[in-house]
């Protein structure tokens, strides 16, 4: 298999994994849960997760990390704002977009790190970069020294001229940095903001430094995949790369950088009014998680996605012809539906640099081959099984979504009766937390004074 890496600009081979245990050690940055998750959260979600589960079909061992930023300064001003403990916040809005990764039927990474909880990990890094001098402590603040690394280095990933980028870097007045392209490793505590002490005195991470030290701590000084939204390619994957290689003396950090192009909304005016607007338990609602990852890998994980409803109905129907085909009644009589041929196809194009579109022609194809086949009377049986491997390689479930919530009845029931018990005891944030995962998954409940009923929404 091969994988395009931004910072070579090249196709390179997956394999071998750098780790002599022959792992696939993947680290995708995530999310910072300030406010609710979005349509673009879910893009990057799936097609990492479609990597994955490829890996995991291929029997290729992986280990897939992505982290919490949970520390940040917009989570700081939500959480004053609403006058609620800034984990508190976190916690909540991460629990949140686990359960609806859930209703994607995204796999779970194999550790979500958090930022909290590494941090005398992280201050350990930082010494260590001031030791071998790129990093100085100034004001209580500690800046990484970007000259001491290499400008030429520095802007390798960007494909940016270090001129033109310190040209473009703005100056807090507050910051005594000793040049305009140092960034922060460690901020000093300012009023109101939680802070943990240091030997530079009470402060919190700079956010570039804590995926270093996450990858660090999950994965070990060199990993083979580093994904993210091709927005993180600078500073925040640009500076990984610095502190990293400076702390270990051991290029290269990541042998593939990968990089996902980002969701669209048309013009950059609607992308602020609808990009926020569109939530992803409104869209599982609407279309369901098979429209949804069919919207995503129809396109290339390089090339933008622009949202349309008209796109996302599409993905609709598309998803209904493959549920179609994997379930219609076939007859006894012997079909000849080279599904062996499309299994072929269908690899082929995955180990061309995750070329979904290419590989969801070749399950188009065959579900039109088994439609076919079925209608006059053949014996399809085989040809349905392999649709269904590989769809659910793409994590299509093409299951009707009725089917699934009418088999999970009983379970609902139980945890609407769990959440009254915890309601009676006055548990109201566990009491939230099961309605809001329900809700995730698309289950409204609704309380009176008799008691709670559900719905499909
Ligand atoms: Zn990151």
């Amino acid at each position: 298999m091969q994988l395009t890496d931004t910072l070579s600009n090249t196709r390179k081979p997956l394999l071998p994994p750098v780790g002599e245990d022959g792992v696939v050690r993947m680290y995708v940055c995530g999310i910072t849960p300030y406010s609710e998750a979005h349509l673009g959260h879910a893009l990057h979600a799936i097609v990492f997760d479609t990597l994955r589960r490829y890996l995991d079909w291929r029997r290729i061992p992986v280990r897939h990390i992505q982290n919490f930023t949970d520390i940040d300064d917009k989570l700081i001003e939500r959480s004053n704002r609403l006058g609620i403990p800034m984990s508190e916040l976190a916690e909540h809005n991460i629990q949140h977009y686990l359960a609806q990764l859930a209703a994607l039927n995204v796999l779970p990474a194999h550790e979500y790190p958090r930022v909290t909880r590494v941090i005398p990990e992280i201050v350990r890094f930082i010494q260590g970069l001031i030791e071998k001098g790129f990093a100085y402590p100034s004001g209580g603040d500690v800046y990484y020294r970007v000259r001491a690394f290499g400008a030429e280095r520095y802007g390798a990933l960007a494909r940016r001229d270090i001129d033109e980028l310190r040209a473009g870097a703005r100056v807090d007045p507050s910051e005594q940095k000793d040049d305009p392209l140092d960034f922060a490793l460690w901020k000093a505590a300012r009023p109101g903001e939680p802070s943990w002490e240091s030997p530079w005195g009470p402060g919190r991470p700079g956010w570039h430094i804590e995926c270093s030290a996450m990858a660090l701590v999950t994965l070990g000084e060199q990993i083979d995949i580093h994904g993210g939204g091709m927005d993180l390619i600078f500073p925040h994957h640009t500076n990984e790369i610095a502190q990293t290689e400076a702390y270990t003396g051991k290029p290269p950090f990541a042998r593939i950088w990968m990089h996902n192009a980002l969701l669209q909304f048309g013009s950059e005016k609607m992308s602020k009014s609808i990009g926020n607007l569109v939530s992803i338990d409104e869209a599982l609602q609407r279309y369901g998680a098979d429209a949804l990852r069919l919207f995503v890998i129809t396109s290339h994980y390089r090339s933008p996605v622009t949202y349309s409803e008209e796109a996302l109905e599409a993905a609709k129907a598309g998803a209904e012809r493959l549920r179609h085909a994997a379930t219609i009644a076939g007859g006894t009589a012997p079909a000849h539906i080279d599904h062996e041929s499309a299994r072929a196809r269908f690899t082929e194009a995955m180990d061309d640099d995750l070329n979904t579109p290419r590989a969801l022609a070749a399950l188009f194809d065959l579900a039109r081959d088994i439609n076919r086949a079925a209608a006059s009377g053949g014996d399809v049986a085989a040809a349905q099984a392999t649709l269904r491997e590989l769809s659910s390689v793409l994590g299509l479930t093409l299951q009707a979504p009725q089917a699934r919530s009418l088999a999970a009845a009983p379970f609902i029931d139980l945890l609407v009766e769990i959440r009254a018990e915890l309601r009676a005891a006055r548990q109201w944030a566990l009491a939230d937390r099961i309605r809001d995962r329900l809700a995730a998954l698309g289950i409204e409940l609704q309380d009176s004074p008799d008691g709670t009923t559900w719905s499909e929404r």
